[in-house]
């Protein structure tokens, strides 16, 4: 089927109507450059044009309102940036105004006074007057004329095509031109009959006709539903193809065996039984690495999962198997960190770990790429150190990178090139973001979840309080640490080199340290500032237990375990984000000990932090924070999911339409455990979609 000699791709200026000027306008304004484009323009909304309002029915309370009336007059006012046009429009009952303040000058040229409009738009109330800014406008007699249907789409247009006689309102009038001339062939099928009837869904031309020109309000729902359902399907499929096509044609190694070094540490040093999730998750992970097929593998588990321990047992896995592994965190003191926990357990195994990072020293580290390259040591841990150019591995079989959304796709790729197989590849992070956006984002690997905190862990308490409630958190401190306890106190140093808030820490630090003098009490500082061994002393102390507050900005943010920690206060906490707030609190509640979360702000706060707060207060789970934090910001900035092309949909919101989410992706994985090739008759449709479509379905080696 070849769609190249559709009407839908004829340049927009050959729809009667649009001619040369228009079209142009089209293309720059609203990137409409073909039939198609417009077609997939679609409305905001439809306005009822069966209901019309007396302007003395506006209320406060109003939103969107359609009145008819008389234009009486227009004038320009104010002066430069307070410029604005006002006219004012009278029906029977009353007086409504009408504000623009862009295209000012067009926009009067094109009222005329004396003629009725009929007038739709967003209302407001200025100085106790209704008000409408920027409403859309058309003559009464051309609308009466024009016997339109009785819901009329209203499309998004801009100031400029708006001054252009092609507002909201208008644009209709092109769509209701297109329409007509587009053919079903034109707007192929492109998802399964059975399917389509299963969901009683309309067909692609039927929604594409209601979406612009419902005859009921029930056929648009009917048409959005369809749309979105398309698009959510389509991408589920292109996700579930690259994944199909790794499983199928990558090559890994595999580690056939579960040996004595992972038996022996199971058996007699593992400090604690496995959560239900960690022996999931482990049981997935042998799944993957047994079958000679490279994994690629997510594991998402909230903060205190215990991923670290899921990460180690693959280590010995690999190491079983013959096969050297590097473990890889985002910062210095996580690598340390790891490094220290990991060797202490390692001590009686007959396998070697070193720690490489940007400031092991040169002897070192010659030593260290020596063992690497010769194969006598196995693991290694550090940071983005370990996958520079001059690092060889005799035979990586295993990378493991922890807390991924640091880690750029760039540096991934870079392990592809440290052995001719590529290692197999486990990505742990603890910023969990939603199911449903993990779906999209993340479609492409095999993901797991660990939903389950180890046993006799007490849920953190987390509370408010403000500045002048500051001696009694700092009170609470005090208890605290005569019961033994070590407490955290955090500073939003967002940007390491920002001059202000660096001084906001010293000062906090002073602070801090006339609350709690020496030497009943010691106190670390950590900052980006310090060099890395100062850091990692400092962090040391705190973690040996020789100090009892660790004062710091966000650098022990990530991993830092540290079980007798009770206290987490947070400065300025509303500078931070939701998900950096579950991160800082995670770095409490590790032990069996009470632990507790003190949010500190100024006295006010804004309704967005607020609301932050509530929700932080509210729970412990970072799904659920996660979720919040989606509505909250939206999917375009949750951590890690920018890079990802697949969250741009055109309909589809990955908030509000979680369940046709949930249902395409089922649909999706259905169609292709049962017809993996789509060579069915039933899904030829949708072949020949994704065909047309290929450079971005990398169909090409499947089919
Ligand atoms: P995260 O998932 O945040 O990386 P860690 O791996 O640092 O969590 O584990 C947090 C703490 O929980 C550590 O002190 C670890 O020893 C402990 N832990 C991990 N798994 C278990 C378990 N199954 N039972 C008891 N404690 C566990
Ligand atoms: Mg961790």
């Amino acid at each position: 089927m070849s769609a190249s000699n559709s009407i839908l791709d004829s340049p927009i200026e050959y729809l009667k109507g649009v001619g040369p000027l228009k079209g142009d306008m089209l293309r720059k304004e609203l990137n409409i450059f073909t039939f198609r484009d417009l077609l997939e323009h679609f409305p905001l909304r439809h306005i009822d044009k069966t209901q019309v309002n007396l302007i003395n029915e506006i209320n406060p309370e109003t939103e969107f309102i359609q009145v008819a009336g008389t234009l009486v007059d227009s004038t320009i006012i104010g002066e430069k940036r307070g410029k604005r046009l006002v006219a004012r429009i009278r029906d029977k009952s009353g007086i409504l105004e009408l504000t623009w303040f862009q295209g000012i000058t067009w926009v009067q040229k094109s009222l005329l006074p004396g003629k009725d409009y009929l007038i739709y738009g967003r209302c407001g109330f200025f100085n106790g007057r209704p008000q409408m800014t920027h409403p859309e406008m058309e003559l009464l007699a051309s609308v009466k004329s024009a016997g339109k249907n009785f819901l009329e789409p209203i499309y998004p247009s801009t100031e400029k095509l708006k001054a252009r006689s092609l507002n909201g309102r208008q644009l209709g009038t092109l769509t209701s031109v297109l329409l007509p001339q587009v053919a079903e062939r034109d707007i192929p099928e492109n998802l399964p009959a059975p399917l389509l009837q299963q969901l009683k869904m309309p067909s692609r031309y039927r929604a594409y006709c209601d979406i612009h020109f419902p005859k009921s309000p029930q056929d648009y729902q009917a048409a959005v539903r369809r749309l979105k359902f398309e698009e959510l399907f389509i991408a589920q499929i292109r996700l579930a193809l690259i994944k199909l096509q790794r499983h199928r044609y990558s090559r890994g190694v595999v580690f056939e065996k579960v040996g004595d070094i992972f038996t022996h540490f199971y058996n007699h040093v593992l400090p604690f039984q496995l959560t239900g999730a960690q022996k999931r998750v482990l049981k997935e992970i042998r799944q993957d690495t047994a079958r000679g097929k490279q994994m690629n593998r997510l594991v998402q588990g909230d903060v205190g999962s215990g991923k670290t321990i899921v990460a180690l047992l693959t280590m010995l896995l690999a190491a079983d198997n013959g096969y050297q592994s590097c473990l890889m965190a985002p910062t210095e003191i996580l690598s340390q960190q790891h490094y220290q926990g990991l060797t202490a357990l390692l001590k009686d195994l007959p396998v070697t770990m070193r720690l490489l990072t940007g400031s092991t020293k040169a002897a070192e580290r010659r030593k260290v790429l020596a063992g690497l390259a010769d194969g006598s040591i196995q693991m290694v841990v550090g940071t983005h150190a370990v996958i520079e150019e001059s690092v060889q591995f005799q035979n990586l079989g295993l990378a493991i990178v922890d807390e991924q959304h640091r880690f750029g796709v760039a540096q991934r790729a870079k392990l592809w090139q440290k052995a001719t197989i590529p290692p197999h590849v486990l990505v742990m992070t603890a910023t969990p973001i939603p199911r449903t956006l993990a779906m999209t984002a993340y479609g492409d690997l095999d993901y797991s979840v660990m939903d389950e905190l180890p046993p006799g862990r007490q849920p953190i308490t987390t509370v408010h309080r403000n500045e002048m409630q500051r001696a009694g958190v700092m009170d609470f401190i005090r208890t605290e640490i005569a019961k033994g306890r070590q407490a955290y106190i955090i500073y939003p140093l967002i940007e390491e080199s920002e001059k202000l808030s660096y001084e906001d820490l010293m000062q906090g630090y002073e602070q801090v340290k006339s609350f709690f003098p020496e030497p009943k009490y010691y106190i670390s500082m950590v900052h980006g500032r310090q060099p890395p061994e100062q850091k990692e002393a400092n962090m040391q102390r705190f973690v040996t237990g020789d100090t009892h507050i660790m004062v710091s900005t966000t650098v022990i943010e990530v991993g830092v375990n540290v079980p007798n920690a009770s206290v987490m206060v947070i400065e300025s906490t509303e500078k931070f984000g939701l998900s950096q707030l579950h991160q800082l609190r995670g770095r409490v509640g590790r032990g069996s000990e009470k632990s507790f979360c003190i949010l500190l702000t100024g006295e006010r706060v804004s309704k967005d932090a607020r609301e932050r707060i509530k929700i932080m207060c509210a729970t412990n789970d970072g799904f659920k924070i996660a979720e919040k934090d989606l509505e909250l910001r939206g999917p375009g900035d949750i951590e890690g999911t920018r890079q990802s092309g697949m969250l741009n949909f055109k309909l589809a919101s990955l908030i509000n339409d979680k369940a046709i989410l949930e249902s395409a992706k089922k649909y999706a994985q259905l169609l292709l455990e049962q017809d993996p090739d789509m060579t069915s008759a039933d899904n030829l449709p949708l072949k020949s979609h994704l065909l047309a479509k290929e450079g971005k379905t990398s169909w090409s080696k499947i089919s």
